[in-house]
């Protein structure tokens, strides 16, 4: 299989066309490094089976040839994270709209099979939990920039599912939950990494709101594990798949084990949310996925702990400070 990992230099990408590779597909990542870096995939280089390709999704030229020489597309290039989201909205829109439009208007030019990237924030503030794929979506208004990710990646999904009841164009939709492991950056505002950093450095673990929101975090192996299953799977044509863990933590907790896992004196400190991100801003209390379907599709269930994921985020980070690396 020769298969193409649009945002391949990113978290999930790179560890993705790891897992490509090791059941021995050829794999090309496109990635303009916006937010991908290519320290993420520099120990792929120089493979005969990878390749690495710089260019923009919303570039649909280069889109074309890169599609055109592949089987399968891994559609996982998008704008993310919660502070980029509410801080450049216009770049979420343009990259989620425009760049996955192109992905999928040429990928249904070659009919090939693509496998999106969507996301749990499609649920939205729902109180439904566990989410199913087929539950009511709950979204607040377009004057909270936070939404706007939701919108746009729903906007994918609805492109996606219409190419393929229209022109029959094999995809198949993941939302991934919380997705949490080596090499992730906080940067972008993602707890983990950033609890993990501050404790680390003896900095103030900063919890928002009233830290009593939940998540349910899953290993980057166990979703790309989902991701390379769903690109095989014949059922999974034309379907939605929630992929995540269901152990649910609230955010406290999670802040209090960190200091446990890595012997920290750090205190807690509660962040308000109007503080952390903007005005006005909204979150979700509880976000549980029902993994029932990709459970019965793949015989998929994660096989890593809250523990497991904390101690393998904590060893790399770890390592990356003492290393000095760019964080
Ligand atoms: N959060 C926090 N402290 C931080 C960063 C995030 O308490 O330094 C909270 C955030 O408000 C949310 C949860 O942790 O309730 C998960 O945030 P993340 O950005 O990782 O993912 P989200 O689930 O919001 O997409």
């Amino acid at each position: 299989m020769r298969a193409l990992v649009t945002g391949g230099c990113g978290f999930i990408g790179s560890h993705l066309a790891e897992a490509l590779l090791a059941r021995g597909d050829r794999v090309t990542v496109v990635d303009d490094l916006s937010t991908g870096r290519l320290e993420n995939v520099a120990h792929l280089v120089g493979r005969p089976d990878f390749r690495v390709a710089i260019e923009t999704i919303t570039d649909e030229a280069a889109m074309d040839r890169l599609v055109s020489a592949c089987d399968i597309i891994y559609h996982l290039a998008a704008a993310v994270g919660v502070e980029l989201i509410v801080s450049d909205p216009v770049r979420v829109i343009e990259t989620n709209i425009v760049g996955s439009g192109a992905v999928l208007r040429v990928a249904a030019r070659y009919r090939k099979r693509v496998v999106l990237a969507s996301t749990s924030e499609v649920y939205g503030k729902s109180e439904a939990v566990p989410f199913g794929e087929d539950a009511d979506r709950v979204l607040g208004p377009t004057t909270r920039s936070r939404w706007c990710y939701a919108c746009s990646k729903a906007m994918d999904e609805f492109l996606a599912l219409a190419y393929h009841k229209s022109e029959g164009l094999p995809v198949v939709v993941a939302r991934l939950f919380n997705t949490v492991g080596p090499r992730q950056t906080g940067r972008y505002g993602m707890v983990v990494p950033r609890l993990v950093r501050q404790a680390l450095a003896g900095q103030p673990l900063t919890v928002y709101g009233d830290g009593q929101q939940t998540r349910c975090f899953c290993h980057v192996a166990d979703v790309v594990r989902a991701l390379a299953g769903l690109g095989r799977a014949p059922d999974a044509v034309g379907e939605v798949f929630n992929v995540g863990s269901t152990e649910e933590v609230t955010i406290e907790a999670l802040a209090r084990r960190v200091l446990a896992l890595t012997g920290s004196g750090s205190e807690i400190i509660y962040v308000p949310y109007d503080e952390a991100y903007e005005a006005g801003f909204e979150d979700m209390r509880r976000r549980v996925p029902d993994i029932t379907k990709v459970g019965r599709c793949l015989g998929w269930r994660p096989r890593a702990t809250l523990d497991d994921i904390l101690r393998d985020v904590i060893a790399h980070e770890a390592r990356a400070s003492g290393h000095g690396q760019e964080r």
